[in-house]
């Protein structure tokens, strides 16, 4: 009997997959048929889940043996309490990790070149400031999992001084690695550019607070592709607004889209960008979901495996 796949996501999401996904299935060999509603819960083997599809009671999917998020953030599913089957986040290198790097990269580097000072020059303004080397610039990664540590790996390839924060301790190549609360502080102590590349949970939430932002070395600069409740809005303003922090480049926001009243827009030193950091690219996604059905299939452990009591 074939597989029963559910693919619970936006129209725009089935468009993109309804032909792509059971091709990927195909081509690692399972006999599986992808449908946009179950007629009998009892009989899917799979959910492919994004929030946008709008399921929100697991209860009757008895048989399913995980939900596939095509996101790699999973806090609006992470605390649903009929929820019980294994939960899988979005890790995809060749598209959602490779259009982070991308991001942060031409955003640090922007930062780092002093772009913006040269866009804003009046004519006549020769004002000759030298950038520094990438090796005198500190760039601290909030967050060291799939995303954070590819960004990291880059930024060292182009000679920064990188430093990270994870919950656990870890070792990377070039990389000055901190973890737990003690670590935080030294890692934010000597950072000219902060990226925050953590999921949202219970422990994040609020991370960058008036405090946090002030042991930034004055002018430093925020870069949140992460969550936008990482960050206190109300403290980044004041830290924007006394200098404290030169510039804020955010992706993410409480409410997305950001309200159009939102100080965010219309301050001198904010970038908005809308959510588009990256995305889960559809062509490699698909692979990676048949992949992971694949593995489970033949009895090998669920790769991307959420934590729950973790909240990512
Ligand atoms: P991972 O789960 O692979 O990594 C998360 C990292 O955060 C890990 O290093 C983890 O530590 C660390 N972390 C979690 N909680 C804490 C804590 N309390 N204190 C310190 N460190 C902590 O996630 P990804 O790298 O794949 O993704 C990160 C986030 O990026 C996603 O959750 C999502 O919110 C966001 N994202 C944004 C996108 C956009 O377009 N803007 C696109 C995709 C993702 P440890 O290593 O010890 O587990």
């Amino acid at each position: 009997m074939p597989l029963t796949v559910l693919f619970s996501a936006s129209d725009a999401d089935w468009d993109d997959y309804k032909d792509i996904l059971p091709n990927a299935l195909a081509q690692v060999g399972l006999d599986a048929q992808v449908t946009r509603s179950a007629a009998d819960p009892a009989l899917v083997d799979y959910i492919v889940y994004a929030p946008t599809g709008g399921l929100t009671d697991f209860a009757p999917f008895t048989r399913a043996r995980a939900v596939l998020s095509l996101w790699a953030g999973v806090e609006k599913i992470v605390g649903t309490p009929s929820l019980t089957q294994p939960l899988v986040r979005m890790s995809d290198p060749e598209g959602l990790t490779a259009g982070m790097v991308e991001w942060v990269t031409g955003h640090v580097l922007r930062h780092h070149l002093g772009i913006d000072a040269h866009r804003a020059a009046k004519p006549g303004e020769w004002v000759a400031t030298v950038p520094p080397l990438a090796k005198d610039r500190r760039v601290c990664i909030l967050g060291l999992g799939e995303l954070g540590a590819a960004c990291a790996a880059m930024l060292t390839q182009l000679n920064f001084q990188v430093s990270g924060w994870s919950r656990r301790p870890k070792e990377l190549a070039g990389v000055a690695c901190f973890s737990g609360a003690d670590g935080l502080g030294t890692a934010l102590r000597d950072a000219d550019i902060v990226v925050l590349l953590l999921p949202q949970t219970p422990d994040t939430e609020n991370l960058m607070n008036a405090a946090r932002l002030n042991i930034l070395p004055r002018g430093a600069v925020i870069v949140n592709p992460g969550r936008g409740p990482l960050i206190d809005d109300e403290a980044l303003l004041a830290a924007l607004d006394s200098g404290q922090i030169s510039h804020a480049t955010l992706d993410v926001f409480r409410v997305e889209p950001l309200p159009a009243d939102h100080p965010f827009w219309t301050h001198p030193n904010v970038t908005v960008t809308p959510h588009i950091a990256s995305a889960t690219r559809a062509p490699s996604a698909a692979r990676r979901i048949a992949k992971t059905i694949e593995r489970d299939q033949a009895g090998a452990p669920l790769p991307g495996l959420v934590d729950r009591s973790a909240g990512y």
